[in-house]
Order: C-alpha cells, then structure tokens, then sequence
C-alpha cells in the first residue's frame, strides 16, 4: 500500500494575516494576506451581522465575523453606526 502525505493545511496556529480596515458606516473590510477581501456589516449595536464569504454564506458564521467582533470589543477598530 502507497502511504500519500497529506498536504499541510492551514490550522488554528497558521492563521493567515488579516488587514481590518473600517470601509462604509457599518462596515469592515478584511483583506487577507493574499489578497482576498472580504466585508463584514454590522448592525446599529455594532454587531457583525454578514459577511461576503462563503463560509458566512453557507454557516451564518465565520471567522472574519469574529474577528471584527473582537476588534470592535477590543477597540482595535472604530466603525461609524450612524
Ligand atoms: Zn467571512
């Protein structure tokens, strides 16, 4: 029997670099390393609600949804909600 190595996946401790950059009133833009941008809108509260990723697309959650939320608690970032 051939063994066939896996090819290295991207975990939890290789996460790719995000850019978080404050785009329309309620909404951030998350750019990735490689280039793929994503937008992520809040509600009035400041409450990431969608994102244009297929992961929010097919789960109604994904990680740059979180991350927003994070920076937004942390206050990394500042977004206008008006
Ligand atoms: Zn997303």
């Amino acid at each position: 029997m051939k063994m066939i190595a896996r090819p290295a996946t991207p975990d939890a401790e290789a996460l790719p670099e995000y850019r978080l950059s404050p785009a329309a009133p309620r909404a951030v833009e998350v750019t990735k390393r490689d280039g793929t941008r994503y937008a992520v809108v809040l509600n009035a509260a400041g409450v990431p609600v969608y994102c244009t990723c297929l992961g929010f697309h097919f789960r109604g959650r994904c990680r740059h949804a979180a991350m927003v939320a994070d920076a937004l608690e942390h206050h990394d970032i500042s977004v206008d909600l008006s």
